[in-house]
């Protein structure tokens, strides 16, 4: 392949899109993008992890009971909470499956969120939006800082900053097979010429070999 391209001092994005255009011109392949991360998407999904898993190692909720590392239920069903971007709506269900109803700083009576209800719920919530390891992979913040009702230490999304990409995974095995096809080398070092690596490809807990990044 004529590859011309130098990504000394070049930012991510100008990066990424000098190795999608190569490999459509030179492999006639057009690689996708997840483009579905907003500012929105990342932080509900990041609250729903750290209400119920919270895989990240040196980071915690603000409130979280003894001994645990998640959003405390006391926290989390606390009708004077203020949530932050996240609706509160989205995430509590009552004992009958249904939205929790507040009036002023209390619960609606027979309307109170009920935590087996709502773990139940945020479980599938995770697994629907096809977050990795069946759900309970790590979800960066999307506020910087994290806000209620989680208020964590973690970083927001390098995606809401521009610094990374999600890639489509059956775009990534078709070139993949390409390459080994035109005897052209394996995925990483194709991506390598464009400044480009995938620093999750073997995350112990949360690996993600879509996830790109400019190489530092
Ligand atoms: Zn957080
Ligand atoms: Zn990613």
């Amino acid at each position: 392949m004529a590859n011309q391209f130098d990504p000394k001092g070049k930012p991510f994005s100008k990066r990424l899109k000098a190795f999608l255009d190569d490999a459509k011109s030179t492999y006639n392949i057009t690689v996708g993008q997840d483009s579905g991360r907003t500012i929105a998407w990342q932080q509900k999904y990041h609250v729903a992890h750290m209400f119920l898993y919270n895989s990240y190692k040196s980071t915690k909720p603000s409130k979280v009971a003894t001994g645990k590392r998640t959003i405390a239920w006391s926290h989390f069903s606390d009708p004077k909470v203020i949530w932050a971007t996240v609706k509160f709506g989205d995430f509590l269900k009552t004992a009958k499956n249904q939205s929790p109803i507040k009036e002023g700083q209390k619960w609606k009576s027979g309307f109170e969120p009920d935590q087996k209800a709502t773990e139940k719920h945020v479980k599938s919530l995770q697994t629907k939006a096809g977050i990795g390891n069946a759900g309970k992979a790590m979800v960066s913040s999307g506020l910087k800082p994290c806000g209620q009702p989680c208020k964590c230490g973690a970083g927001r999304s390098k995606h809401l900053d521009g610094v990374a990409a999600d890639l489509n995974s059956s775009h990534l095995v078709t070139l993949t097979s390409k390459l080994t096809a035109a005897k052209a080398g394996t995925l990483d070092a194709y991506l390598a010429l464009y400044g480009l690596h995938r620093p999750l490809l073997n995350h112990p807990t949360s690996p993600e070999k879509w996830h790109i990044e400019a190489k530092p």
